[in-house]
């Protein structure tokens, strides 16, 4: 088996199972996409979102607007939590400045946030009840669980705690019986802990900051980060210094990010499935 995890091949491959799996519904699975404002990386996100969609057979309703009040944002997901029609919301973030992003986000019934992004479904998750997880970490478990990584009783570390993927990655890590340690900007000694993980997860958003003397031999490494820096991007990792201490490593670009879209359509299908009992 290869060194890199290849996640674009392992997501090529899930998008076909999940092509295959809507190919035979008679009533396809509905995702709208609700965005505000002129963010450049989410403009791309949504597009890959809708591509996605496309191709497994989702049908995707993009609504955008230039400038909403939080209110009226409020009123519009009320409108798709009450339509049958409608299996998965989100909401793209960030958000423009001065919004509520949490009210808003935490408008989404439960049932329909495929981000698993409201407090509902973070506490599910943290009580490792089935809940729609977020999709970045749940990406990450399938690399791991592709690859046969063995998480029971390692030392996992997750350098980030953000919502969006340092909690939810360290609790999914716990949850399958892995010891996880959650570091921070705060954090002392950083390169102590991590050279003790078995698995080191990066979620920070700093290009190569995760050197090779921070690393352990032998141990697997996901690089969640992207960084753009002058039109090209990077990983939190730094790569090529890595690479021969390593068991195994995600690229960037190609490793984490293809999965976080084909985890949305599966979150889509399984609130679809959730639907449909
Ligand atoms: P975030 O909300 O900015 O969180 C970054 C985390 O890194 C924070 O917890 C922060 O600590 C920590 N940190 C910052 N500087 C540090 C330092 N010097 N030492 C240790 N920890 C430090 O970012 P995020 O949303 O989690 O995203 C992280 C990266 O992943 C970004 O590059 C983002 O673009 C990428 N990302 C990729 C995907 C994907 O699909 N591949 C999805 C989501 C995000 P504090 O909490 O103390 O500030």
């Amino acid at each position: 088996m290869s060194k890199i995890i290849d996640g674009k091949k392992i997501s090529l491959k899930i998008k076909d199972e999940l092509k295959m799996e809507v190919e035979k519904l008679k009533v396809k699975p509905k995702l709208v996409v609700i965005s505000v404002g002129d963010n450049p990386a989410s403009k791309v996100y949504v597009g890959q979102k809708e591509k996605a969609a496309n191709y497994i057979g989702i049908d995707y309703l993009h609504e955008h607007y230039d400038s909403i009040s939080d209110d009226n944002l409020v009123k519009e997901i009320e409108k798709f939590n009450k339509d049958k029609s409608v299996d998965g919301i989100i909401v793209q973030l960030p958000l423009p400045d001065g919004m509520d992003e949490k009210r808003i986000v935490n408008t989404i019934s439960c049932d329909k946030d495929v981000d698993g992004l409201t407090y509902l479904n973070a506490g599910l998750l943290i009580n490792n009840r089935e809940t729609l997880a977020s999709c970045t970490p749940k990406g990450i478990m399938k690399l791991l669980e592709h690859e046969k990584v063995k998480i029971e009783g390692t030392n996992a570390v997750v350098v980030g705690r953000s919502i969006l993927v340092g909690k939810p990655i360290a609790n999914l890590l716990l949850n399958a019986n892995a010891t996880v340690t959650v570091c921070h900007s705060k954090t002392k000694d950083l390169a102590k802990i991590t050279k003790k993980a078995d698995i080191l997860i990066a979620a920070i958003g700093k290009k190569h900051f995760i050197t090779r003397d921070m690393v352990r031999h032998g141990s697997v490494v996901i690089d969640v980060g992207i960084n753009r820096v002058d039109g090209k991007l990077y990983g939190d990792v730094d790569y090529d210094n890595v690479y021969d201490k390593v068991a195994k490593i995600t690229p960037v670009p190609g490793g984490v990010g293809p999965m976080t879209v084909v985890m949305l359509m599966e979150n889509v299908l399984l609130a679809y499935k959730n639907h449909h009992k």
